[in-house]
């Protein structure tokens, strides 16, 4: 096991060099859900940056409000025992709504894509309230190889040529693990977090990423190497060139960052004129 924890700190040391993802003064915000991916992601910075005195850590927390939610509680207590203090928000807080509530008036076939745009704006903004300069996201090779993947399915070219340059008012976001296989992931969260997450979310059936990871899985079998094949052309595909990069700006409603029209608002648009209250409870 010895060997297997300092093999799986070492690559990931050496994609945060490559990457420069952390730099001295930062203050990193661990994207937390308590699962697997962000428990792991807590235990490795922890472990690796928490006595570097001139960086600091925070774990920071959406629910989306999605069945009985996120055991805020528990999560909590895993941040508490590495020390680290914790943040968090919910759709309810922020957007008035729960994301049963969006499924429940839009539908559950594009669940997954309601959530990521209101989760990334719940976020960012916790993450600027909480004064993060980067902030960490579990995401593993697996999800990595899906992302290039899916978007290459999708003929989304601008997605694939994303520069990761900076925008304004928008946390930089890092991915330690974006080399590491998602089985290593789970392995190393059990060692350093057994008591992470468990539980599934029950829209995840909806996501065509699942298609995708059946696809890919099934190839990685046949062909060994196809994930990291996959990461390593989305990362050269994005040096390539931005030329169909949106233009980001802040959008003249909220305020916030955005490529194009603002996805959030015409979900809280969408969402007010239908009375907000999609799954017919109140918050009261
Ligand atoms: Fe949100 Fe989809 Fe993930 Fe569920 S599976 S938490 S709906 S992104």
């Amino acid at each position: 096991m010895d060997h297997f924890i300092a093999d799986f700190e070492a690559k990931v040391k050496k994609t945060i060099r490559q990457h420069h993802f952390i730099h001295p003064g930062d203050r990193i915000g661990v994207a937390m859900s308590g699962g697997k991916d962000s428990s792991a992601i807590l235990a490795f910075l922890h472990r690796t940056f928490g006595e570097r005195p001139d960086l600091s850590l925070i774990a920071l927390t959406v629910d989306e409000g999605i069945g009985p939610g996120r055991n805020v509680p528990q999560i909590a207590q895993i941040a508490a025992e590495f020390g680290v203090s914790h943040a968090f928000t919910s759709f309810r807080a922020e957007f008035g709504f729960t994301l049963d509530q969006v499924v429940a008036r839009k539908g559950e076939e594009r669940s997954c894509t309601w959530c990521g745009i209101l989760r990334r704006r719940a976020l960012n903004r916790l993450a600027l309230a909480n004064g993060v300069t980067r902030l960490a996201m579990g995401f593993n090779l697996d999800d990595e190889a899906q992302s290039v993947l899916l978007n290459v399915l999708r003929g989304d070219a601008a997605r694939l040529m994303r520069s990761g340059r900076p925008v304004e008012q928008l946390v930089p976001r890092i991915k330690p693990f974006r080399t590491v296989p998602e089985r290593e992931v789970a392995l190393y969260a059990q060692v350093f977090v057994p008591s992470y997450d468990r539980t599934g979310c029950p829209y995840a059936h909806n996501a065509l990423r699942g298609e995708v990871r059946g696809l890919l899985n099934s190839y990685e079998r046949q062909h060994p190497g196809t994930k990291y094949a996959l990461v390593n052309l989305g990362e050269k595909i994005a040096r390539q060139g931005t030329i169909e990069e949106k233009e980001v700006s802040l959008c003249p409603d909220c305020g916030e960052p955005c490529a194009g029209a603002c996805r959030a608002c015409e979900i809280l648009r969408d969402m007010r004129e239908s009375g907000g209250d999609g799954d017919g409870t109140s918050d009261t």
